[in-house]
């Protein structure tokens, strides 16, 4: 059922054989609800605990491609949520740290990443608008939740020639990628539009 899934996303566009591989490679049932199980393979987004949703996994593929994360190089996830989008940046970069506001998702996410073999730096418990000061700067950050605007602490912390993908907008989301180019300039991409749940205060 992974390969099927895989095959649906190329079809959709995704190019990139690393995220290609490492969605080939996470078991996404083991980050479901149990009555969802069986649709995990689905293309589709399903609710999760905290009136929360995992991400389609097409949604994945596509900001995980925007990314480009390498070994190496320090990453920052804004919003764990059921941990699966995680386990994929587990596979492409060795340095990836996540923030989840809703204590029930980090309590789950914090264990059943290391229980399946994917070590994440640290699971952290906070609102995500602040970032994590004490590791920055990061080469990378994403952000899985639907934002009114960019939270200006996550482009500080985003190194020089650092990437950030982050979905802005209210009751739909642009897929933004941003480019930090100098200390004081970004570049700002637009990739199409997304829905997601919104990113809390
Ligand atoms: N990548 C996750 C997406 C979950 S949905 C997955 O595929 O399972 C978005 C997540 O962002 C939710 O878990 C939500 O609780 C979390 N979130 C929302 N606002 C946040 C904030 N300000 N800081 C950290 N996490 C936040």
């Amino acid at each position: 059922m992974r390969r099927h899934l895989v095959e649906q996303l190329r079809k959709k566009g995704i190019t990139d054989e690393n995220v290609l591989s490492a969605i080939g490679t996470v078991p996404r049932h083991l980050f479901m609800d149990s009555g969802f199980e069986s649709h995990a393979y689905q293309d589709k987004a399903f609710p999760i605990a905290a009136e929360q949703t995992i991400s389609q996994p097409y949604t994945v593929a596509f900001q995980s491609q925007l990314l480009q994360v390498k070994q190496g190089q320090n990453v920052l996830e804004i919003g764990t949520g059921s941990g699966y989008q995680t386990a994929v940046l587990t596979l492409l970069g060795d340095h990836v740290y996540s923030i989840e506001r809703q204590h029930q998702l980090y309590r789950y996410s914090m264990r059943q990443l290391p229980k399946l073999g994917y070590n994440a730096k640290k699971i952290v418990f906070g609102a995500g608008y602040k970032g994590l000061p004490e590791v920055a700067p990061f080469d990378r950050i994403l952000v899985t939740a639907g934002a009114s605007e960019v939270p200006k602490a996550l482009l500080n912390q985003l190194a020089i020639g650092g990437r950030m993908v982050i979905p802005v907008g209210i009751e739909t989301q642009e897929m933004t990628l941003i480019v930090r180019t100098s200390a004081k300039e970004f570049e700002k991409q637009k990739h199409g539009s997304f829905r997601f749940v919104p990113m809390l205060s």
